[in-house]
């Protein structure tokens, strides 16, 4: 097992990461002073539950801790204020109190929704995370929750620190292959923005690392959940540094958003955007060398670093200009200076990010 401690502000939580971890989940709540006279109400979905539900309630229930269970129905949908009420409701009935605690099983659905949960439950109680997707090191590491609405994704949310994150490797033999490779795509960003050693590591153990080899799979959570820990810890309610996650993103959650969510997976859109943020470092002469080598390790995973088809150039820009980074409808990118190390640039040139869109085609 591997273990990581996340600073904030307000609080210290550790993030354990290793193989068949649930039987130790007693132990731990009890080491952060979570004993069984606390009730606890496990949230997770239709696909993970029936995996993994009992494997977590078990050992607790055997502890002597009373727990709850509550299920929504898998993907993007349920990160929604109906959802959101359905487990208050859920939570009432079973007796969760202010003494009760969260448990988050499942990806970043799941991680967002029962954490949005536990911020906002009789003004705030703890939660745990369980993550079960490659991409739940990204989600469960920094405290940012919420839920969609009809017109945004994550418009309603707060910051809200887990009490710890239990990241229990094994799970993620069951993931979707298309999941797994997606969920690498924030993993190689990790290492793109902050660590290039860590980006050799990577392309030299792709093919084991996408066959879920367990200990590999352990050092490169943990290397993407150190680094995000890092960034958040320095930067918690994103300020500035904190910026530097968004690394492909701007592209990324444009072609996510014209594809209506259901062309792209998210770690497909970031993977193209990070090609196209490094093809835009270089056009405007911030960087050199960093496209092949971005091209190179996205590939070894098997993610796209074309795009495909055709995509509507204005409505991208316009998204673009829509981007949370952007100000006053001028472009804001993350650009790569070298592999390993990142920056925000605002005022890039809109003629620049044309070039890219049509570069990015061929
Ligand atoms: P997800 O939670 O929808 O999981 C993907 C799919 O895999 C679902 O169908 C799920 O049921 C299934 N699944 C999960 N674990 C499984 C397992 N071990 N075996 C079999 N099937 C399994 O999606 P995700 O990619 O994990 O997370 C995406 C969400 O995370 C988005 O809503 C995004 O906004 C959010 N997110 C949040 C943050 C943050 O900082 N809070 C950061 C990044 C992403
Ligand atoms: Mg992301």
């Amino acid at each position: 097992m591997r273990t990581l401690k996340v600073s904030t502000g307000e609080q210290t939580y550790p993030i354990l990461i290793g193989r068949d971890l649930y039987a130790r989940l007693p132990e731990w709540l009890r080491s952060r002073g979570i004993g069984p006279d606390r009730p606890l109400m496990l949230v997770t979905d239709t696909h993970v539950g029936p995996l993994y539900g009992e494997k977590v309630a078990g050992p607790l229930r055997a502890a002597g801790y009373r727990v709850g269970e509550a299920s929504v129905p898998a993907g993007e949908s349920s990160k929604s204020l109906e959802q959101l009420s359905r487990l208050v409701e859920e939570g009432l009935r079973f007796g969760l109190d202010r003494q009760g605690v969260v448990l988050a099983l499942g990806g970043g659905v799941v991680g967002d929704l029962a954490g949005f949960l536990a911020a906002s439950y009789m003004r705030g109680i703890p939660f745990v995370q369980l993550p079960t997707t490659l991409l739940a090191h990204d989600s469960s590491v920094g405290g940012k929750v919420g839920v969609n609405h009809p017109l945004g994704k994550n418009v309603i949310g707060a910051f809200h620190q887990p009490l710890m994150v239990v990241f229990d490797v094994s799970t993620l033999r069951t993931l979707p292959r298309r999941e797994v490779v997606s969920g690498y795509a924030e993993v190689v960003k990790h290492a793109l923005i902050a660590d290039a050693s860590f980006a050799d590591w990577l392309l030299r153990n792709s093919e084991r690392l996408l066959r879920l080899e367990p200990s590999l799979v352990e050092e490169a959570i943990w290397n993407g959940c150190r680094i995000k820990a890092e960034v958040v810890s320095q930067d918690e309610r994103e300020a500035g540094l904190r910026a530097i996650l968004n690394y492909g993103h701007t592209i990324g959650h444009a072609l996510e958003a014209a594809s209506g969510y259901a062309g792209l997976t998210h770690g497909e859109g970031v993977a193209i955007g990070m090609v196209g943020a490094a093809m835009l470092a270089e056009a405007l002469g911030t960087a050199r060398d960093v496209v092949e080598p971005t091209k190179r390790l996205l590939q070894a995973f098997h993610l796209p670093v074309h795009l495909a088809g055709e995509w509507p150039e204005e409505k991208l820009l316009e998204l673009m200009r829509r981007d949370k980074k952007a100000r006053g409808g001028v472009y804001a990118f993350v650009l790569p200076e070298r592999i390993g190390s990142v920056r925000l640039v605002r005022g890039i040139p809109e003629e620049a990010i044309r070039r890219v869109l049509r570069r990015l085609k061929s």
